[in-house]
């Protein structure tokens, strides 16, 4: 038996990490509870980080190959795929290790092993060894996360090379010459990009008829063709029927959703990226009695208390979209609360942000959401051919879209398709954030040459029904 906590969090993903620290820092006695061998959950180990360690790799190599000589480099790339894994590895163990380090300085203990609630204010951690130890504590969060779906109604058999998760696929040990994935969410398409710019056939089986979900329509179907340009083929209206191994290959078989004949791809590598479930297997919530909603997530409120007093839960386990910085805001909210102040979590401005070549960024409404809602609203766009820094980065593909209220001007949303979208959108999102409008970006000095004046010019589209620069 311990010492009394204020707070014990299970899981040290996103939310579970950032909620241990900003409430330490906020004077409460805290104790994060992790079952991996590393903190930083799914986002640091498997997820966010590794990815887009492989993403930046993989566009470097992409580019030199397609790109530089039109720059005047010549070069002849060749693929060193150990040492691309290792930088990714050497990425993921510096991300891991800075989390047991802003433990200790901010006085989080941490504990490693599985969390289970087994009573009012209590958590018995089962270490590896089979011993366990039992937390006391006056609050407890469930930053439990996510874990990979499968395919409704498909059985599908993991193994680790042939039928594979991204937590395998960020881990192939050769290029796949035939890589089939089912799904074409942000997974599925970052994940896509790398295998294909180091030298796979990518084809895409969704379900859907367009890509990216709920993107704005205008963009998804624009960064459609750009992947098929680069070498990406679809199949899209596809409801995949069965997934399975013969010898070493995988195959896909799916038929049109709306009915029709069924077709068969073979491939070296089949990967599985239909998205992701909450994830509370062992941590006692029945017996506990928290109440999970129809979608298998943790039931909460809007200050994120469950329907037990004194548990409270946050990140992929509850509502909302499956995205780190989501958990994190709701983290820091989290231990505002529980600290006596009064944390908020702005659900309208949360941007997301898929990191391919383009990249794609959304925050806020669609045009889609819009139309549905019967709210009068505005389109500024501009494209990035006609942005000088653009041209001089050979980054010209894309646009800006940003959607105003026509009566107020007011940002409602903001799509962007193009190179450095994840970062510019930030932009977007903090106008909305402050409840501004199209003319404040309009009126905002805006450094030249940037591709931020995309965002300008977008801006001005919006507001004066007319840009400068087309
Ligand atoms: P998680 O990060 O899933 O962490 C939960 C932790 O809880 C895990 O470490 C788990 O081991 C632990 N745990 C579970 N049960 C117990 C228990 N009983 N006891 C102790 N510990 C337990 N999001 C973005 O915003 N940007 C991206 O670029 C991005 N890329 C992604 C790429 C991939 C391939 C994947 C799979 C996901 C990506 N995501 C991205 C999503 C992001 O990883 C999640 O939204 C985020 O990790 C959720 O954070 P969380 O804290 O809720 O849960």
């Amino acid at each position: 038996m311990s010492d009394t906590y204020d707070l014990v969090v299970i899981g040290s993903g996103p939310g579970g990490y950032v909620c241990a620290i900003k409430a330490a820092q906020l004077g409460l006695k805290v104790a994060c509870v992790e079952k991996r061998k590393t903190y930083g959950g799914t986002c640091l180990n498997v997820g966010c980080i590794p990815s887009k360690a492989l993403l930046h790799a993989s566009e470097r190599f992409h580019e030199a190959g397609h790109q530089l000589a039109d720059l005047g480099i010549k070069v002849s790339p060749e693929l060193d795929l150990p040492t691309m894994m290792g930088h990714k590895d050497k990425t993921v163990k510096s991300n891991v290790d800075g989390i047991a380090y802003l433990f200790k300085k901010n006085k989080v203990t941490g504990v490693v092993g599985t969390g289970k609630i087994t009573g009012k204010g209590t958590v018995e951690v089962t270490k590896d060894d089979g011993s366990t130890e039992t937390l006391e504590t006056k609050n407890i969060v469930i930053a439990t996360g996510s874990e990979v779906a499968g395919i409704p109604g498909v059985e599908v058999q993991f193994d680790a090379d042939t039928i594979v998760s991204s937590d395998e696929a960020i881990a192939l040990s050769q290029v796949p010459g035939e890589m089939v994935i089912v799904g074409g969410g942000v997974i599925g398409l970052e994940l896509g990009s790398v295998w294909s710019r180091l030298g796979a056939k990518v084809t895409v089986v969704e379900y859907l008829d367009k890509v990216l979900g709920p993107m704005d329509a205008e963009v998804s179907t624009a960064f459609q063709k750009l992947l098929v340009k680069q070498g990406f083929t679809f199949k899209l209206g596809a409801k995949v029927t069965a997934v399975s191994k013969d010898g070493d290959k995988g195959s896909v078989t799916f038929e049109p959703a709306k009915g029709g004949e069924a077709e068969t791809l073979s491939a070296d590598v089949v990967l599985v990226a239909t998205g992701r479930k909450p994830y509370t297997a062992g941590l006692g919530l029945e017996s506990a009695g928290v109440e999970l909603d129809d979608r298998g997530r943790v039931h909460i409120d809007e200050h994120f208390r469950t329907n037990v007093g004194g548990i409270y839960a946050i990140g992929d386990v509850v509502r909302g979209a499956m995205l780190a910085h989501k958990a994190e805001d709701e983290g820091v909210a989290l231990a505002e609360i529980l600290a006596g102040q009064s944390g908020h979590v702005n659900y309208d401005a949360i941007p997301s942000v898929v990191y391919t070549a383009p990249e794609v960024a959304s925050v806020g409404k669609t045009e889609e959401e819009l139309k549905k809602a019967g709210i009068d609203y505005k389109v500024g766009k501009f494209p990035f051919m006609a942005n000088g820094r653009a041209r001089a980065m050979l980054a010209t593909d894309g646009f800006v879209k940003m959607l105003t209220d026509a009566k107020t001007d007011k940002l409602l949303g903001c799509h962007i398709l193009g190179a450095g979208a994840g970062d510019l959108i930030v932009e977007a999102a903090l106008v909305m954030e402050f409840g501004g409008s199209a003319e404040d970006v309009a009126l905002t000095s805006h450094a030249h040459p940037s591709l931020s004046e995309a965002m300008r010019e977008a801006a001005m589209a919006a507001a004066y029904g007319k840009p400068i620069h087309i």
